[in-house]
């Protein structure tokens, strides 16, 4: 199976060079199939992929901001973002590997700040060690892995 088996979209976003496996936790983590018209390539050939195979998704209507897609960068390494309009990439968004996550996550401690006062803005620190990345709460410094993030629409 090669890119262009996947229907081209016209208006919205390509993540391509998923690391092969990862597309489903990444549908997950931005509501993909609650929200979105979006396709998915999976097991696709890739050389610049490690194992060799990769997957893909196009999301219809949908532009990840850099924030989003900085989040990607962290939840799969080696990914590359695109942003299409009228059925032509205007846009590479260029990857950045955050410190800090502002105000896009959402705490799920019931008693931290940012979960009483709504409009207390969340910040995490993210935090890389050999067990993986992850993700802690400024506020009430409960750290999360970044595979548990929840994304605050
Ligand atoms: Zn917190």
């Amino acid at each position: 199976m090669k890119d262009d088996k996947v229907k081209a979209i016209i208006n919205g976003t390509v993540i391509d060079h998923i690391p092969h496996g990862k597309s489903e936790l990444l549908v997950k983590i931005f509501y993909l199939s609650a929200n979105y018209t979006y396709l998915v390539g999976s097991g696709l050939k890739s050389d610049k992929v490690l194992s060799g195979k990769k997957d893909i998704i196009k999301i219809e209507d949908r532009e990840l901001s850099q924030e989003e897609t900085n989040i990607l960068s962290l939840l799969a390494p080696g990914v590359t973002v695109s942003i299409i309009r009228d059925k032509e990439v205007c846009d590479k968004v260029k990857i950045q590997l955050p410190k800090t996550i502002l105000n896009l996550i959402i705490c799920n401690n019931s008693k931290c700040i940012t979960s009483i006062d709504k409009e207390t803005e969340t910040e995490f620190i993210v935090i890389q060690r050999q067990d993986g990345v992850f993700l802690q709460c400024k506020y009430c410094e409960k750290e999360y892995p970044i595979e548990e993030l929840q994304i605050n629409l």
